[in-house]
């Protein structure tokens, strides 16, 4: 994938990151436009578009962005008071970057999972 795709760029360093985590295999960095106190985004270095693929294509890493998730909120401090994990996927998921990527968002009560209740 590489130069077409913004988070395969930040992993390359061609363009800045506030990096909170790194290991062999993931990154974790600040989110540009922070939706709460504490707004992580966890990734695998290597490109999957989203997180059905890479579950499916490489478990064990999917495995590494769940442990590199937990790591970081934990160094953030979220582990008392709690913590939410999502990942945006495809169209009715709302995804802009489709190289797949953990939001770890904590800091303050998160108020309902949906804004709006669409059952
Ligand atoms: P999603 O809608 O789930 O694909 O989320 C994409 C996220 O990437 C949004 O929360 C953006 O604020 C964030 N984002 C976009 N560009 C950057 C960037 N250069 N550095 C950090 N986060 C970014
Ligand atoms: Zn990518």
């Amino acid at each position: 994938m590489g130069s077409d795709c913004l988070f395969c760029r930040i992993v390359a360093g061609e363009i800045p990151a506030t990096v909170v985590r790194e290991t062999d295999t993931t990154l974790a960095f600040r989110d540009i436009d922070p939706k709460a106190p504490v707004h992580v985004l966890v990734i695998p270095k290597e490109h999957y578009a989203d997180v059905a693929t890479l579950a499916q294509g490489d478990p064990a890493l999917a495995a590494d962005v769940l442990a590199t998730s937990a790591a970081a909120a934990e160094d953030e401090g979220l582990l008392g008071d709690g913590f939410r994990l999502m990942f945006n996927t495809g169209v009715y998921g709302g995804q802009e970057v489709f190289h797949v990527h953990a939001h770890l968002l904590g800091g303050a009560p998160l108020g309902p999972m949906l804004a709006r209740n669409l059952a």
